[in-house]
């Protein structure tokens, strides 16, 4: 019979936050895939946990994968670790769950510590629709693109980034996004844990370039062309009505208005009947 591939989280400050499931599965398989073998050697010693490792980093991972799906078709059961958090978000280990999915190996997820699953929630930011766009690109031209990318998102945005570039990320962010609100958790589940809230331009006077630690960035879900039309919906009524008044007809002063507005004259006819009206 074939062997599992379990994707175990590991804390990413507080070895509290390793569960009792995931010691168990650490003790009970055969081989534990990790990223750096002496940093899970500590963690396992921690725990008296005794278990056969194998490196799968992001250098030999395509590599890794394919005798790592060996391994489970042999019937050797194998977790997935990787230095902190949960393996395959922004670390390695996508390729070897596409490759146990293509081999016909039961994957099983624990859940467990996520830095960005931690930050949005402490954030007080909206959570029914979450983007989690992982680390910025480091060059600013790159950088500023993505964001502009990011910026008709209708959602809380979640990003991860280095302290000796959350200075520069934030400015860019006001740059791209404007004034939102936004938080920053950094040091989550270690002893100078913190998140401060506050708009972007807040935050830009608390972190400069020496700014130290590990950071989640979250910004506020912005408002969409479309909801700022709407929110300008009665400017537009009253617009049209003034335009009719200086003789217009209520086409003209519709298809003037829209203009004015910068929208097509049929999305202003929809948001001034908005209501149904
Ligand atoms: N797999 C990890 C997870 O599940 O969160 C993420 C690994 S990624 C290589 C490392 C980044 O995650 C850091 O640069 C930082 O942005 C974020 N991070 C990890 N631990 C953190 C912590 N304790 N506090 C704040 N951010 C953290």
């Amino acid at each position: 019979m074939a062997g599992t591939l379990y994707i175990v989280p590991t804390p990413i400050g507080n070895l509290g936050d390793l569960s009792p499931r995931a010691v168990e599965t650490l003790r009970s398989v055969g081989l534990i895939a990790c990223e750096d073998t002496r940093h899970t050697q500590k963690l396992l010693n921690h725990f008296g946990i005794k278990a056969e490792l194998i490196s799968y980093h992001e250098h030999n991972e395509q590599q890794r994968s394919a005798e790592l799906v060996r391994k489970l078709e042999s019937g050797i059961s194998v977790a997935l670790v990787s230095d902190a958090g949960t393996p395959a978000i922004s670390d390695p280990g996508v390729p070897l769950v596409r490759a146990a999915h293509d081999a016909g190996i039961q994957v099983i997820s624990l859940p467990g510590p996520a830095a960005f699953v931690a930050a949005e929630a402490a954030s007080g930011l909206g959570t029914d629709a979450i983007f989690f766009g992982g680390f910025l690109p480091s060059r600013p031209g790159q950088r500023r693109k993505r964001l502009r990318e990011c910026a008709e998102i209708p959602a809380t945005l979640v990003f991860y980034e280095s302290p000796h570039r959350i200075a520069a990320s934030l400015a860019d962010c006001l740059a791209v996004f404007g004034d939102r609100q936004a938080s920053i958790s950094r040091e989550l589940s270690k002893l100078h844990e913190e998140t401060l809230t506050g708009k972007i331009s807040d935050l830009i006077k608390k972190f400069d370039a020496k700014a130290k630690g590990e950071f989640v960035l979250v910004i506020d879900r912005g408002k969409s062309k479309t909801a700022m039309a709407e929110k300008d919906t009665p400017d537009l009524k009253e617009r049209v009505n003034a335009l009719e008044a200086e003789g217009l007809s209520p086409r003209e002063a519709l298809k003037k208005a829209a203009k004015e507005a910068g929208i097509s004259r049929s999305e202003a006819y929809r948001l001034m009947h908005i209501d149904g009206e």
